[in-house]
């Protein structure tokens, strides 16, 4: 099995390359990545060649794909803050992007994972979110992933593509950068505790997410990779568990053995209230995953930084 990892050198694209180095029946990764905000320090230790380009670059991308048996698409302007600041930009990624990826396995008869977003589903109160509820983005990020899956399903439909797309909720753990305007909310709230500063929270804190550990994550893309998993519909990627922020931050406070001091600032445009998926169809296609508890996994992302 060779892999084709977009946004290899990325948090979870550098964490799977370091999961697939040694792994039984796997024989080459590469990593394509224009280290946008992936670095090529994320792939120490890890035996993936690293080829800087963009998916941008279709004659790069399509002699890349030739070469693999599998293509895990994560490469991505993934924020939603970045798509207000400039929503061309990410369609051209997202959206863009995603289709040259599919033409190239299209080329290639790659088997290709695509990671689409929680953010597809925007302004429900329906909770948790299963995968046949209406799709109303809030951001141009969300559109620009929902464009993603849907041409994704379109080309398994149209052309036989072998295709499965994974809407990830909120991932977190090692190598996720902090200390910018656009850092997720777990790798913010550790760096600021750890440098004794407030954190900041938009809104009361009662928001709530769904948190997954990238260990898991990385374990269920490379089972999905060397089974060949598709899917017809798109697919959850978290185990349904409901997480106010407030609550995170006295776990983070627990593990440091200091409660971090808060800063309240108004809620995000874009930002959904509440997160939390259905996660009956991910659980039928991978029955044997056994999610990392959310108490572990903070512990090994504190321990990171
Ligand atoms: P990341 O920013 O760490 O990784 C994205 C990688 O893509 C980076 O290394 C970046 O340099 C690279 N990249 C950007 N534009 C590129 C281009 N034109 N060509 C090649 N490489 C390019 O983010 P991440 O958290 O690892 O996200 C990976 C994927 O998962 C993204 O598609 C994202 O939308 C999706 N996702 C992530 C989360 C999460 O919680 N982390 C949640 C939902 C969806």
């Amino acid at each position: 099995m060779r892999l084709l990892i977009t946004g290899g050198a990325g948090f979870i694209g550098a964490n799977l390359c370091a999961f697939l180095t040694g792994f039984p029946g796997v024989r080459g990764v590469v990593a394509l990545d224009d280290l946008s905000t992936g670095s090529a320090a994320n792939l120490e230790g890890a035996s993936a060649e690293l080829v800087e380009g963009s998916i941008l670059d279709r004659p790069l991308l399509d002699g890349l794909a030739a070469a693999a048996d599998t293509v895990v698409h994560l490469a991505a302007r993934p924020s939603v803050p970045r798509s207000l600041a400039d929503p061309v930009a990410s369609h051209d990624v997202n959206a863009t992007g995603t289709v040259n990826v599919l033409e190239a396995c299209r080329k290639s008869g790659a088997h290709l994972i695509l990671a689409s977003s929680s953010s597809v589903y925007g302004d429900t109160e329906v909770s948790p979110k299963h995968e046949d509820l209406a799709t109303r983005p809030l951001s141009p990020y969300g559109a620009s992933k929902l464009a993603a899956e849907a041409y994704a399903l379109a080309y398994g439909k149209s052309f036989g593509l072998p295709v499965l797309p994974l809407r990830f909720f909120n991932v977190y753990g090692p190598l996720q950068a902090a200390g910018h305007a656009y850092a997720a909310v777990i790798p913010a709230f550790v760096d600021a505790a750890l440098r004794g500063e407030p954190v900041t929270v938009h809104g009361d804190g009662e928001q709530t997410r769904d948190f997954t550990y990238v260990g898991t994550v990385v374990r269920l893309l490379a089972d999905a990779a060397l089974r060949r998993v598709t899917g017809d519909t798109p697919v959850n990627l978290a185990f349904g568990t409901r997480v106010p922020v407030n609550r995170l931050i006295t776990m983070i406070g627990e593990i440091l053995g200091k409660a971090p001091a808060v800063r309240h600032v108004p809620a995000r445009v874009g930002d959904v209230r509440h997160s939390q998926a259905a996660c009956d169809r991910l659980g039928r296609l991978f029955p044997t995953v056994d999610p990392v508890p959310l108490g572990d996994g903070l512990k090994h992302t504190v321990a990171w930084f």
